[in-house]
């Protein structure tokens, strides 16, 4: 085998063959799916099955959107599911409407329902969130049970109505799994766009993607609506399959089942949901023998779940594809040849950054007090001081993962001082974090796209994914690491993850870049790198704030520094007077 055959270039990656060739397999074989289920004679019974695994598993891309891509937790789906199954089973009994207006309408009510769910509640982490949707599951549980003139109770709905295109269960059934099929494709690529983007860093590390641009709030509300949707979906075509719909089939014990296969075939793809989909409806058919022995079914059918999920934590699909991606390592990628051009926006103003007495509490300590600092355009400047003297703080409350105490920041002119992390990102700002922070389940290429994202990154137009993946390749080829591009954050060495954070920064093309420590857990010679590297990045007249322990280098690189002991500012100035003053030497050194 020849060696080009295992190294991408850039045009290979950023400007691949259209969606529609390189899929053309797929589409083939849904069509194909399509017609089996279409034209095969099936009895009632495995057209049942094939009718109920084909409409839940809609609801159960729904969970891999949310779960899988966002990592919000949702245990209402069920709920959703029945907003579905209701309007289409009442629509088209009681009101007598066109079976598509009930559709589209459970839909949109079961979206609706989501974004206002997660509006009121995605603020909220992990545990909240999900007592808040079973809490919203019981409701709506509650409602389905008792408002008998509106839902009919317990009884439920019968007689619910089809297209009258689908009317015979053969056809309905083909254009249930047409469905799927669609809906299937969106989500399986849904990872690959911006917003798919967005969601997995969301799941990775929420305070780095709100620092690399990320509307954190809003993107979960994407995620959950499109659950609750995809949860509608399916529960208007399972309507309309069945016929009869009644309350117990949209419990809470049903959004669990609905969770279970989404864990148990993988909830990161759609693959998975559709194995899990299938195997928990299969499971019970195939242990039916079993019935006659009461419990020894319940048992066997737990512990098989059990057991899958115990020795498969991602899945029945994440296992697999996990052993498909040792057997092929990723390729190699030719770097760039495009030098990665730094052009940061300005205003005019001479000080990029101009802070003024800039305050931070936790309780009764003061971990910045009433600091001011200004960064001249275009300069390195270093923020220096003892262990827990408020360096890492300041750099928090600039970016806006701290809300400030008191005082105000002031960046390329813009009053940033109340903005949430992801808005002044796109007003300039770029940052790494001392403990770094990268998107973990990411390539190294995909860490460093979300950051070539940032909104308000110029040099990109919008929509424009091959300029973005050719920036990001840029970058990394400018820190070093072009070659790698393909490979896994956890691949690389520390000192690499460090360079990859610094592309990740740099992609954006920020006006002011915060280094927190860069040079902190890396030997000799990568700090002789690093080194060579911020004066490349200064060359380019990038304005750069940095926090640093390492004395040589910070009077090498800096032109201005700014000290603080104990959360207060005790120098400022040129490097080598504030270096020299008394007070400074005396914090480091503890005498005069
Ligand atoms: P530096 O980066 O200069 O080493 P930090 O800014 O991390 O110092 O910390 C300054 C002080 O603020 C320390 O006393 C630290 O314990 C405290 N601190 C930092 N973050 C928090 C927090 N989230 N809650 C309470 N105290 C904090
Ligand atoms: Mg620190």
């Amino acid at each position: 085998m020849s060696t080009t055959e295992n190294i991408q270039s850039v045009a290979d990656i950023a400007r691949p063959k259209p969606l529609l060739i390189r899929h053309a397999p797929y589409f083939i074989a849904a069509a194909i799916v399509v017609f089996l289920a279409a034209s095969m004679r099936f009895d009632g019974y495995i057209l049942n099955i094939l009718m109920q695994a084909t409409t839940f598993a809609i609801a159960v891309f729904g969970l891999s959107v949310v779960l899988g891509l966002c990592g919000q937790i949702n245990l209402a789906q069920a709920a959703f599911f029945g907003f579905g199954a209701y309007a289409v089973g009442l629509g088209t009994t009681d009101y007598q409407l066109n079976y598509w207006l009930c559709l589209f309408g459970g839909c949109a009510m079961a979206l609706a329902a989501g974004a206002l769910l997660g509006l009121s509640t995605l603020r909220l982490g992990g545990h909240y969130l999900a007592m808040v949707t079973i809490s919203f599951q019981q409701i709506i549980t509650l409602i389905m049970i008792n408002a008998i003139w509106l839902t009919k109770g317990p009884d439920g709905v019968s007689k619910i109505g089809r297209p009258s295109i689908f009317m015979s269960s053969q056809a309905y059934l083909a254009f249930c799994v047409a469905v799927l099929a669609i809906v299937g494709y969106l989500v399986w690529h849904l990872p690959d766009t911006r917003l798919g983007r967005a969601m997995r860093a969301v799941r990775d590390n929420e305070l780095a993607a709100g620092v690399a641009g990320i509307d954190v709030f809003r993107t979960k509300i994407y995620a959950f609506a499109i659950c609750a949707l995809l949860g509608g979906l399916g529960g208007g075509l399972f309507a309309g399959g069945f016929a009869y719909i009644s309350p117990d089939q949209f419990s809470f014990a049903e959004s669990i089942v609905f969770l279970t296969m989404s864990l148990l075939g993988g909830v990161a793809s759609p693959i998975g949901s559709a194995i899990g989909t299938g195997l928990l409806i299969l499971i019970p058919e195939w242990l039916r023998f079993l019935k006659s022995v009461p419990g020894l079914y319940l048992a066997i059918y737990g512990l098989s779940v059990i057991l899958i999920i115990r020795f498969m934590p991602d899945g029945i699909w994440g296992w697999v594809s996990m052993a498909y991606d040792r057997l092929r390592p990723p390729k190699k990628v030719m770097p760039s040849t495009a030098p990665l051009v730094l052009k940061p926006a300005a205003t005019g103003d001479e000080m990029v950054l101009r802070v003024s007495s800039l305050s931070k509490h936790f309780g009764g300590l003061k971990a910045v007090d009433e600091v001011d600092i200004a960064v001249h355009r275009g300069s390195v400047h270093a923020l220096i001081g003892p262990n827990g003297s408020g360096k890492t703080t300041t750099l928090n409350v600039l970016s806006g993962l701290y809300e400030a105490t008191s005082g105000k920041v002031m960046l390329d002119g813009t009053d940033v001082t109340t903005m949430p992390p992801h808005l002044r990102t796109a007003a300039g700002l770029g940052r790494t974090f001392q403990n770094i922070r990268l998107f973990r389940s990411m390539t190294a290429l995909e860490n460093v796209i979300i950051g070539a994202e940032r909104p308000g990154n110029t040099l990109i137009g919008k929509g424009d994914h091959a300029a973005l993946t050719e920036r990001a390749l840029a970058a990394l080829t400018f820190v070093g690491l072009g070659s790698r591009a393909n490979e896994l954050i956890s691949s690389f060495s520390y000192g690499h993850q460090r360079l990859i954070e610094i592309a990740r920064a740099l992609a954006g093309n920020p006006t002011l870049l915060l280094l927190d420590e860069p040079a902190a857990g890396l030997n000799s010679s990568e700090k002789i790198e690093l080194h060579e590297l911020l004066k490349r990045i200064a060359a380019q007249g990038l304005t750069i704030l940095i926090i640093d322990h390492d004395m040589t280098l910070v009077s090498e690189a800096a032109q201005h520094i700014t000290v603080l002991n104990f959360g207060r500012r005790i120098a400022d100035g040129e490097s080598m007077a504030v270096l020299r003053h008394p007070d400074v030497v005396s914090a480091y050194l503890g005498t005069a």
